[in-house]
């Protein structure tokens, strides 16, 4: 982690939690000092309204391409920022699973959330059969492209990435600190081609059954900037000591 860049740790909660957790989370990281990260919570869209008040950052986990509109069951930018988000998750490998999300879409994600003031959190990562073909980077390049081609590079300045290789997710099976710094240096190199000065100050997050045994190593990784955390993100302990494992 490199000291220029502030820590983040974002808890993607997917489709988790319920009020009581929105009250437990929201008193316990009210008390973290919160000074030297960012910590964002994101849970499903529905509780966003019950966190009022709060030292930290909440973010929606997905985002309409489109402006708000006839588009049932989606939700704008707009609509996260009115409730208080600051960052929104686009492309987390679920949504391209299970919703068909092509690397372009998620870049006209990105481009809508930036323009109602969002921060995206872009999200990248390769299948198991990729990484054991060793063809991870050149995937991984390839769900970049479109976002170097639609962000300007003004945008592409604001922007998060999360590097969740998808064998890692939910499985327990962690990259390790080698193989995730590899990557976030590659991302960094990619980032650099565009604008060097942009890739210095972009904040890269790695996302895979991150855990508070193994974040304080990650994080001490020179391009690992933070996480995103699934699993753990929905205990309090849990996530509070990956919080302080920035530090
Ligand atoms: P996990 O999920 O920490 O449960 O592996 C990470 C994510 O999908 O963001």
């Amino acid at each position: 982690m490199a000291m220029a860049r502030k820590p983040l740790v974002a808890g993607n909660w997917k489709m988790n939690g319920n009020p009581t957790l929105v009250r437990e989370m929201g008193d316990a990281l009210n008390k973290l000092d919160t000074d030297a990260m960012n910590v964002v919570v994101c849970p499903p869209s529905c509780f966003l309204p019950l966190f009022a008040n709060t030292s930290f950052a909440t973010a929606g986990q997905d985002v309409s391409a489109n402006e708000e509109g006839a588009h049932t069951g989606d939700i704008a930018a707009s609509m996260l920022r009115d409730l208080g988000c600051k960052y929104v998750i686009v492309g987390h490998s679920e949504r391209r699973q299970d919703h068909g999300e092509s690397s372009q879409l998620v870049a006209n994600k990105a481009k809508r959330a930036l323009s109602e003031g969002l921060v995206p959190i872009i999200c990248v990562g390769e299948p198991l059969e990729v990484r054991e073909s060793e063809k991870e980077q050149e995937y991984v390049e390839q769900q970049l492209l479109p976002v170097f081609e639609t962000l300007s590079k003004q945008e592409l300045s604001q922007c998060v990435v999360a590097y969740e290789p998808i064998w890692a997710i939910g499985t327990g099976k962690t990259a390790s600190p080698e193989q995730a710094q590899q990557m976030h240096a590659f991302i960094r190199s990619k980032l650099a081609e565009q604008d060097s000065v942009i890739a210095e100050g972009t904040r890269l997050l790695y996302g895979g059954s991150v855990k508070p045994d193994n974040a304080r190593e990650l994080f001490a990784q020179k391009d690992i900037d933070g996480g995103l955390i699934g699993g753990a993100s929905l205990k309090t302990d849990s996530f509070i000591a990956i919080c302080q494992a920035t530090q």
